[in-house]
């Protein structure tokens, strides 16, 4: 069967955008096979997509001929668009009767603000639905090599965010108590200061860590080393936003996998 005929099959069983609604979805690491059917169609059916810059631009290809485009992120290094500003556009797009796609990368649940924003719609009486994504850190652990659980090495896996200042920073001691894997967001400026934590906090200084940059795009890069001494070859080796932290033994299972992977494909 082709790939258009597949689709035509499964699209009855798929939600209909309404004019008027407001849709927050994922659009997962940037990778387009990340993209869920559910995503795919809604941007094939918006009338306005309002979009950040973790989305990989090719994803927009999939949109209508004349669909209102708005760019909702940070690019080269500018701040970002006031999230006031942008609850206000999703609103008044909606009152227009548009169908608004509100595209973030990854999950929207996951560190990206849809909380707030399907609060603020909400609030408006403006009608809206989460369409899920792949988050970056198991898109990346997937494309890296790394399982986020592997038996005999952990039993759960913590995704925390990097990015809060030192006074609300998180318990990174609590954390390495647990003995668990920790997946850091937007954690990169802050990563000397975090490894420090982490090995203040207990975990040996030779514990794997990994940054995965631009995971699952074509740009991806990984780093391996250890907790000790991830910060400075980071910083040595140019590794740039958007990226990840990985934490724990799962990194040492790359070598193997990745390995393995290559061979199985090759053969
Ligand atoms: N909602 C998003 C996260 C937004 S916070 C999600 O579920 O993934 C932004 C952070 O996500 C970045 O600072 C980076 O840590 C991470 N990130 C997003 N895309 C990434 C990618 N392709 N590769 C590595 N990290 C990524």
């Amino acid at each position: 069967m082709s790939l258009e005929n597949a689709i035509a099959r499964l699209a009855p069983a798929m939600p209909a955008f309404e004019p008027g609604h407001v849709w927050l979805a994922g659009a997962g690491p940037g990778n387009v096979g990340s993209l869920t059917l559910d995503v795919v169609a809604a941007i094939a059916d918006a009338d306005a997509i309002v979009y950040d810059a973790l989305v990989e631009s090719s994803i927009l290809d999939a949109a209508r001929h004349g669909v209102e485009l708005h760019f909702a992120g940070k690019r080269g290094g500018q701040a970002s668009t006031a999230q006031d500003d942008i609850t206000a556009l999703l609103i008044s797009l909606a009152r227009k009767k548009r169908r608004v796609l509100r595209l973030k990368g990854g999950d929207p649940y996951v560190f990206g603000r849809g909380g707030e924003e399907a609060l603020a719609l909400a609030q408006a009486g403006i009608p809206f639905r989460i369409l899920p994504g792949v988050t970056s850190a198991f898109g990346a652990l997937a494309s890296a090599g790394i399982p986020a659980t592997m038996r005999g090495l952990n039993k759960a896996i913590i995704l925390a965010t990097g990015h809060a200042g030192t006074e609300d920073d998180l318990d990174w001691a609590a954390l390495a108590r647990t003995g668990q894997p920790i997946v850091v967001y937007m954690g990169l400026r802050n990563l000397a200061r975090i490894t420090a934590a982490l090995v203040s906090g207990g975990l040996r200084p030779s514990t794997p860590a990994a940054v995965i940059m631009a995971a699952t795009t074509s740009q991806e890069r990984v780093l391996v080393s250890t907790l000790e001494a991830i910060a400075d070859e980071a910083t040595a080796q140019d590794f740039a936003s958007p990226a990840l932290i990985v934490v724990g033994e799962i990194v040492s299972m790359r070598a193997e996998l990745i390995a393995l992977e290559r061979l199985m494909r090759s053969a």
